[in-house]
């Protein structure tokens, strides 16, 4: 295959073949999910052009603002502020972790029993094919599950510029632990200052607030005309918004939302949707989804149901609760920044009974039938507290299905049944 964008490719230093491969498996699953749906509105037709210049266009951009000055930070978790990278000149980038490659290098240094996410964290380092990954000046890890806590310490010894930078995490919601986390934040803070040579005023430090927040507005629009039936937008299409938001341009990004939501406004009212209207509706909650890992959502779609939410972080959980930029110190800014950040209900939290309270609220909002669980195989955090959310679900009486899977397609077969007799019941 040749592309523009090799040359480019190479300096970055990837191992083209495997790249290429990639690019093609994630093309051709693309083609099959994406551009078979029907009923898809045309604001979808920003998305689809982002998704295929992924690793070519949109890495371009942060490589002539790398030149220009600015540093490019990669992270895998909500819990790190864009916010701040913006006050400090620096973009934030969302590492995928969406799809399995390298495996067998990756079982060198990981255990078999680790959950998918998490091997191809590293897959994308080892096969030498994340743009992203290798472009950044810093990746930021975080101590949520046991898991990545674990895996930063090999992975810090596998980065191309050795710059991992790991951020602690709480693990109850207490007076101690919302200053843990505050803490963090204000230790970040410094580091993206050193990192860029930018000082981070209450000015820089409000538009990053003022930025992210509109972003998350124009989300929580989208987010919210799902509830109309029918459905004005796939849940396929929804979650490729949802996937896409850590890692665009902010401002475009913002904007290409706002389209999409004037155009479904107008479909609402003519009651046109992407599905027929009675369509079983479900809420999916759980593990986050990263590109390109649309297996469930492409399993439930193809099954006669309609996806009208995700509670999860890539989905409601970080898009979210806003940040109040009224503060006129960095002090409090950083408190209303560590306010917003810990409400998310992360599983890695003990106890967690917002995440339950709020998968109910979710269902509620969005006029759903059911809930389909997601844990990805061996993440205990989700898997753990699965079990809990389907009894708070039975207590309300909204059904719910566990399903536990992972990026491989060997479980398709056994998903669809299961999938279809739930979509059944919900009739
Ligand atoms: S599920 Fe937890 S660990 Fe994973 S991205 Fe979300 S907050 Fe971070
Ligand atoms: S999916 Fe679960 S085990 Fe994997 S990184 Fe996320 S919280 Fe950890």
């Amino acid at each position: 295959m040749n592309s523009p964008h090799e040359a480019m490719w190479q300096k970055l230093g990837l191992n083209l073949d495997s790249h290429n491969a990639l690019l093609q498996v994630l093309g051709g699953a693309y083609n099959d999910i994406y551009l078979n749906q029907k009923n898809r509105p045309k604001g979808m037709e920003y998305f689809d052009f982002v998704l295929s210049e992924i690793h070519g266009q949109r890495i371009q951009e942060l490589l002539d603002e790398q030149a220009a000055g600015r540093k490019i930070i990669g992270s895998y978790c909500v819990f790190v502020p864009e916010e701040i990278c913006l006050a400090g000149n620096a973009s934030l980038v969302g590492l995928c972790s969406g799809a399995d490659f390298a495996m067998e290098e990756v079982e060198k240094l990981l255990p078999r029993n680790t959950c998918a996410l998490i091997k191809s964290t590293f897959g994308f380092r080892l096969g030498e094919v994340c743009p992203y990954l290798e472009s950044a000046d810093m990746i930021v890890g975080e101590n949520t599950c046991d898991g990545k806590k674990k895996a930063y310490e090999t992975l810090g010894t596998i980065l191309p510029k050795k710059n991992l930078y790991v951020m602690d995490i709480p693990q109850m919601k207490s007076v101690e632990g919302r200053a843990l986390l505050r803490g963090e934040y204000l230790r970040f803070m410094k580091a993206v200052e050193k990192l860029t040579g930018v000082t981070i005023t209450v000015e820089s430090l409000r538009e990053g607030i003022r930025t992210v927040n509109t972003k998350r507005a124009a989300m929580h629009r989208l987010l919210k005309l799902r509830a109309a039936d029918p459905a004005p937008i796939s849940g396929l299409d929804a979650l490729l918004a949802n996937q896409v938001f850590p890692s665009d341009n902010p401002a475009r990004f913002t904007d290409s939302i706002n389209k999409l939501c004037d155009e479904l406004e107008k479909r609402i009212e003519a009651k046109e949707g992407a599905f027929p209207a009675k369509t079983p509706r479900i809420l999916i909650s759980g593990c986050p989804m990263a590109v390109p890992n649309w297996k469930l959502p492409a399993v439930v779609e193809s099954s006669g149901a309609v996806i009208v939410g995700e509670e999860s972080c890539v989905g409601e959980r970080s898009t979210r609760n806003q940040i109040d930029d009224s503060g006129t110190t960095i002090d409090a800014l950083i408190d209303a920044i560590t306010d917003r950040y810990f409400k998310v209900d992360c599983a890695v939290f003990t106890p967690n009974n917002d995440r339950l309270q709020h998968i109910k609220e979710m269902v509620k909002a969005y006029n759903a039938d059911g809930v389909i669980h997601y844990g990805l195989q061996f993440c205990q955090p989700y898997l753990m507290e699965s079990i809990p959310v389907e009894r708070a679900l039975e207590d309300a009486e909204i059904p719910c299905l566990r399903v536990e899977t992972d990026y491989s397609m060997e479980d398709m077969g056994q998903l669809k049944t299961r999938v279809e007799a739930f979509i059944e019941q919900l009739r």
